[in-house]
């Protein structure tokens, strides 16, 4: 089916570093509500595929579309893209010298205009759905891993934006902080935001996702229902792929 209201479209998307081929004429697209998770092999382009969506990396030729912005070289939108798009990663990433409650208001005053109180607001609601709002005046120091993930993704829901990009984000955690995270981003697939993830977390993938993409050396290589790809995979490599995940 084609999707109605696509918040993320890549038609045809290459990307080179240099003379290596990293991504191959990538299509895609992510509907308003959609969970799509993204897996394959170390190396076959997942990063990279986030990261052009997020304007991290540029892409070479096709295009690349985003709540209806185009992506091009154009800074302006750039900015805007940052506005919609969450983005959680492997690691944190937060300003280690700031508390919590700074780390999820920063975004919001400087690109969304909000006063400090409002902000401050608003990141407490977030820091309370990801189960946290008593280490608001820490720093990311004092906190566990899963703790500080959970508030990667309370700072990201703190733009509220349109959809959310995960990248491997339970992969840096120490097993017992893995369940803690997934359950944060159960919750919040459940209540309908829009996500595109990788993951390897296969069980959660089973859970939530309404498309899995299997890519391999720069291609997509398979898209299919969770019931469909994890029971039958139609290519070898993704065979391959999923003996040694699961
Ligand atoms: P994945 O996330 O699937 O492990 P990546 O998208 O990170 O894969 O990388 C895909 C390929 O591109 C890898 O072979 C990697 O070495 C290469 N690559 C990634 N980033 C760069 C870069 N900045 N410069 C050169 N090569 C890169
Ligand atoms: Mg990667």
């Amino acid at each position: 089916p084609v999707p109605t209201d696509p918040v993320i479209r890549l038609t045809e998307v290459n990307k080179h570093y240099g003379n290596f081929h990293a991504l191959r004429d990538v299509s895609l697209e992510v509907a308003k509500g959609e969970k799509i998770i993204i897996c394959g092999p170390s190396g076959s382009g997942k990063s990279t595929l986030i990261r052009c969506i997020n304007r991290i990396e540029r892409h070479d030729s096709g295009e690349i579309l985003v709540d209806g912005h185009r992506l091009t070289g154009d800074t302006k939108d750039v900015a805007a893209i940052r506005r919609e798009v969450g983005m959680v990663f492997q690691s944190f990433n937060l300003f280690p010298h700031m508390t919590i409650l700074e780390n999820c208001t920063i975004a919001p005053r400087k690109s969304r205009g909000l006063g400090k109180a409002e902000a401050e607001e608003r990141a407490m609601h977030y820091l309370t759905k990801v189960r946290i709002p008593d280490q608001a005046g820490k720093y990311p120091g004092q906190l566990s891993g899963g703790q500080q993930q959970r508030v990667a993704i309370a700072r990201a829901l703190c733009m509220q934006p349109r959809v959310m990009l995960f990248d491997e984000p339970t992969s840096a955690l120490d097993p017992e902080m893995v369940k803690e995270v997934l359950d944060t981003m159960v919750e919040l697939a459940e209540e309908g935001m829009t996500m595109l993830c990788v993951t390897h977390e296969m069980g959660f993938a089973r859970q939530v996702a309404d498309r899995v993409i299997f890519m391999d050396r720069g291609e997509k290589i398979e898209e299919a229902a969770p019931g469909a790809f994890f029971t039958n995979p139609q290519s070898p490599r993704a065979r391959e792929f999923l003996q040694q995940v699961i």
